[in-house]
């Protein structure tokens, strides 16, 4: 039986909840559909666990068709514009690289691509380091 964390009730039912969940920087916008209790005394609305991982998962779910939105803003935050990266057509500034990756540039999503291979390579190591 489940009880209202706020007055101690049990008359409690759940209610799906659907939300705009802001990610990024800037933030995308990001539609979750979750579970919340929702007391019937003192109509307190709690997001469950079950909500939490249902919104983290919808988060995951957005953004797995998306690893170019994904690029770009781990792009925007490791990187000052100043920086330039070397790729297959020359040296392209990190703003630049940006801006190329929005446009679907092949060379951008090429490189891209190698580098999202080299970061693969590094993160098996390291799970099998890790033991
Ligand atoms: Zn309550």
């Amino acid at each position: 039986m489940k009880q209202c964390p706020q007055c101690g009730s049990t008359n409690v039912t759940v209610q799906t909840r659907l939300e705009d969940i802001p990610y990024g920087e800037p933030p995308l916008t990001i539609p979750a559909t979750f579970p919340v209790d929702v007391c019937g005394d003192c109509e307190g609305e709690f997001i469950v666990h079950e909500g939490m991982l249902a919104r983290d998962r919808a988060v995951q779910d957005f953004l797995m068709p998306h690893p170019r939105v994904t690029f770009m803003q781990l792009l925007s935050e490791l990187y000052p514009e100043t920086v330039v990266f070397r790729t297959m057509s020359g040296k392209v500034r990190a703003v630049a690289m940006i801006k190329m990756l929005d446009e679907g540039d092949p060379i951008a999503l090429a490189w891209a691509t190698d580098v999202m291979r080299d970061a693969r390579d590094i993160i098996a190591r390291q799970a099998l380091w890790g033991g």
